[in-house]
Formats: C-alpha cells, sequence, structure tokens
C-alpha cells in the first residue's frame, strides 16, 4: 500500500476508479444530443458548491470526479455536441483522447531525448511527415507547441533573430530602427501580444488592408513595406494567413513570397485551422504555396481534432531555433543532442502532446484524415445551398469549412439570430465581421455533425 492512497490508490482502488469513468464518459459521450450546446447550468448554485470545496477535508475522488462531469456536462460549450459549430475547437478523436491517457500515465519528461528518446523521436517523426506533407524539403522539422499563438511567436523570434545576430543577446536595440512585421487586418490578433511579449511593441505590427474579400492585399503589403523601410524602419517579416480565423480566407501566399524575398524577410504562414487541407488531395491546391514558406503553423487541435493544447511550428531553417533558444545550465542532464526540446523552443518541461497526432494519424491515415476535412467541406457546401436558398447571402468565398453568412434585408440582425440559435440549446454559432459586416459564422467542427445537424440549424436560424 503506498504511503498516501488518495494521491497515490493501489491497484484494485484504481481499477475501480478507470472503470467508473470510462463508464461515465462514455455516457456523456453518448448522450450528448439531447443536452444543451450552449452553457445552461444555474451559475449561482454552482459557485455555491465551489465554495464548499475548501480541501479542509479529503473527499472520495470518485465523488469528485462525479461532480466535475455532472458540472461540466452543462457548464461549457460543448465541442462533442453534433449541433456545434463553433470556433475552431474541435471534438476531439478518440486515438488523442487515448493518447492523453497513456501521456498522462507515463508522464514523459520529453525536454531532454536523453529522457525519454521514444517520446521525442515519436513527435519527431511526425513533425517531419507534416512538414514533408506540407511541401518543406528534406531535413525541415520543428516541434509540438501548445497551440497556434506559441507557433507565432516562435516564428517572430526565429524572424528577429534571422534578422540580426545580436537580436538574442541585445532585445529590440540589436536594430537601428523600429522593427516591422506584417500580417493582414483578418489574422489571428495574438500578433499584438506577441509583438509586446518580444519587446518590439504593439506597434510594430502592420496590419495591411485586405482587398475586399478578406485576404492580404498585395499591393498595400508591398507599399508599407517600401514606406517603412524609407522611414528608417527595419521590416523582419511576412505573417500570412492560410485560412483567417473568422472566414477561412487565404492571403495571396505566392505573391507574399515573392516580396518576402525581395527584402530578404523571414516568410511565415499561419495556417493554424486551414493547414490541415494538406491531408486532402481534393482541396490541398487551396494552400498552393504553402511550401515557400521559411516556417509555418498548423495546429493539431483545430482541424486535425486532437485535444486542446497542440499547436505545431515547422521550418526549413531549423538551425536558427538552436541560435534563438540556447541556454546552458549545470543541472540539465549533459547531452550530445544538441537539439534537445528546451534549447531549441519556448517551453522547458514538456507535455508529450505529439502523441496525440500520432495516434490519430496513425488509425485514420491521410485517407481517413482526408475524408474527415472532405466530409466538413460537403456540409458547408449544404449549409450554403440551405441559406441562400432562403435568401442569406454568403458573404466569405472560402473552400474551407467556414461559412459568414447576412441575413435577408428584413430579418433581424445577426446578433439578435445568434443568440436565438444560442438559446435553443440545439446548435451553437457566433457572430464575427467580415471586411467590416457583422455575420453569423459557423464552422463544421464535430466529425460526428451529419446533413440532419445542418438542417437542424438552419431551422433554428430561420425561426423567427
Ligand atoms: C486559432 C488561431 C491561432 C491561435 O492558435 P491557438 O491554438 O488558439 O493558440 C492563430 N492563428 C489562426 C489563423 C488561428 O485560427
Amino acid at each position: 500500500m503506498a504511503i498516501n492512497p488518495p494521491l497515490f490508490p493501489d491497484h484494485q482502488t484504481r481499477q475501480h476508479s478507470e472503470a467508473h469513468l470510462s463508464h461515465v464518459l462514455e455516457m456523456v459521450r453518448q448522450r450528448t444530443g439531447g443536452r444543451s450546446v450552449a452553457p445552461d447550468i444555474d451559475l449561482d448554485a454552482f459557485r455555491r458548491a465551489l465554495a464548499e470545496k475548501t480541501f479542509d477535508r479529503p473527499e472520495e475522488l470518485d465523488t469528485l470526479i462525479n461532480w466535475t462531469i455532472e458540472s461540466l456536462k452543462h457548464g461549457m460549450v460543448q465541442m462533442t455536441h453534433p449541433g456545434c459549430f463553433g470556433l475552431f475547437n474541435p471534438s476531439p478523436s478518440f486515438a488523442a483522447e487515448c493518447a492523453d491517457r497513456i501521456a498522462s500515465a507515463f508522464n514523459p519528461q520529453i525536454c531532454v531525448w536523453s529522457h525519454a528518446p521514444v517520446a521525442v523521436e515519436i513527435e519527431k517523426h511526425v513533425i517531419a511527415h507534416i512538414a514533408q506533407r506540407a511541401g518543406l524539403p528534406a531535413g525541415s522539422g520543428g516541434h509540438f507547441t501548445s497551440g497556434g499563438a506559441e507557433a507565432n511567436n516562435t516564428a517572430l523570434i526565429c524572424a528577429l533573430s534571422a534578422a540580426s545576430p545580436d537580436y538574442a543577446e541585445q532585445g529590440a536595440r540589436a536594430f537601428a530602427g523600429q522593427p516591422r512585421l506584417y500580417a493582414s487586418a483578418e489574422s489571428h490578433l495574438a500578433w499584438l501580444k506577441i509583438a509586446h511579449m518580444n519587446g518590439i511593441g504593439r506597434t510594430a505590427v502592420r496590419l495591411i488592408a485586405t482587398d475586399g474579400s478578406g485576404r492580404m492585399d498585395q499591393d498595400a503589403l508591398a507599399q508599407t513595406i517600401k514606406t517603412d523601410i524609407t522611414a528608417g524602419d527595419v521590416p523582419v517579416m511576412i505573417a500570412a494567413t492560410a485560412g483567417t480565423t473568422n472566414a477561412g480566407m487565404v492571403d495571396p501566399l505566392n505573391a507574399c513570397a515573392d516580396i518576402a524575398k525581395r527584402h530578404s524577410l523571414w516568410y511565415h504562414i499561419d495556417a493554424a485551422w486551414g493547414g490541415a487541407l494538406i491531408a486532402s488531395p481534393k482541396y490541398r491546391a487551396v494552400l498552393d504555396g504553402l511550401s515557400r514558406a521559411d516556417s509555418i503553423t498548423i495546429d493539431a487541435h483545430k482541424w486535425f481534432a486532437t485535444t486542446m493544447g497542440a499547436g505545431m511550428f515547422l521550418t526549413r531553417k531549423t538551425a536558427i531555433l538552436a541560435q534563438a533558444f540556447r541556454v546552458s545550465t549545470d543541472y540539465m542532464p549533459d547531452s550530445n543532442v544538441v537539439d534537445d526540446y528546451y534549447v531549441t523552443s519556448v517551453q522547458w518541461s514538456r507535455r508529450f502532446v505529439g502523441l496525440r497526432l500520432f495516434l490519430s494519424l496513425g488509425a485514420a491515415g491521410w485517407d481517413g484524415y482526408a475524408r474527415h476535412m472532405e466530409n466538413a467541406i460537403q456540409l458547408m457546401e449544404h449549409l450554403i445551398t440551405r441559406l441562400t436558398a432562403l435568401g442569406w447571402t454568403h458573404e466569405n468565398a472560402s473552400s474551407m469549412a467556414v461559412g459568414c453568412f447576412t441575413p435577408p434585408k428584413g430579418a433581424d440582425p445577426v446578433e439578435v439570430i445568434v443568440e436565438r440559435v444560442v438559446q435553443s440549446g440545439k446548435a451553437w454559432v457566433s457572430v464575427a465581421r467580415f471586411e467590416g459586416r457583422a455575420v453569423l459564422r459557423a464552422c463544421v467542427t464535430n466529425g460526428h455533425s451529419t446533413m440532419a445537424d445542418i438542417d437542424i440549424l438552419v431551422d433554428e436560424i430561420t425561426k423567427s
């Protein structure tokens, strides 16, 4: 018997809890359809119950687990509900759930290769395959991140390090003028925080106008860079978006590559959600130009449907990572491996998140993922057909599984309609802005959703 059974129970207790947990979770999964997609919990009652949990007396783990699951069943937007047409957060693949369980059971520390060589090599194998599938040359690499924001942060650090060998030691002072990065006005605004965190200031981000259909205006980009150079600023990076968060639009990737090349800038492509289309032979041409990037962000926890907290940073210029994140300490194990994650990435202690994509991709194969993407796109096409037939306008010319819609004249404003849909508990969509207009945004994020779920959504949207 372990000394502290609540923390480290014996074999029998563990087996009992495991069986109970998987039973309860399976019940949750099977009955999602009958519950509200949106939170419908009495939050005051919940807070009172939470306040009573003061940890003064131990409680049974099973009791705590039941309480947590019951609360979560009604206290969050249900990603696993087939009526959830939400932001990019998926209903996770079962393989990814299994991966989390395995990673938790072994709890490998993967920041150094020598501590967990098998885990590190599984991750590197996955990263190499994804990089290759994205069209990057052999020898490209990268690593898993907590998500797209960390991957984009890594890109800026690489860009700054590549632009000046002194950046690592001197920070922004290494530059003769204000460093600048360029992303579209429809890009993911984590860029502002990232610029802030790297000490070059939020105004370093030039948000380039879009062309009226959600794509970066390439002429405005070229012109802004020229003007900045004339003013003595130091352009360091173009960050194109392949699959904008609101509308799934793809910036002109080849034109951006040409401009980056002309000025010797780091070229990053943020394909956090849309990058998953590399899986589909039918749709991958949407990402034409992706292979020209110096670095790419793709989230596993969006369209690849792993559990949350799994992004990827991919780069053809792997040597810069070792420059940018180098550090030596006397408490880390000696290692001849120069590419240990703790000296090539933002994180130090690391979770084995790459296993989620390894198991998911392994179990589905690229073909299985292609079907997952293509099915989502087909459902979106069905939604577009249904809504346009009812007088709605489809605003975003994206081939991805996200739609932005504005209602027919005389209908309620988008905000009112979306609120009504969410309140119904039968479907979940959101309000977004596309090219300055308020739109109803719907994204197929759940591999269990069907045409019938789209029809339910349309019913809720058109009820008045
Ligand atoms: C979601 C998203 C991000 C941020 O990624 P996180 O995984 O939420 O950190 C960045 N860029 C784009 C285009 C996104 O869609």
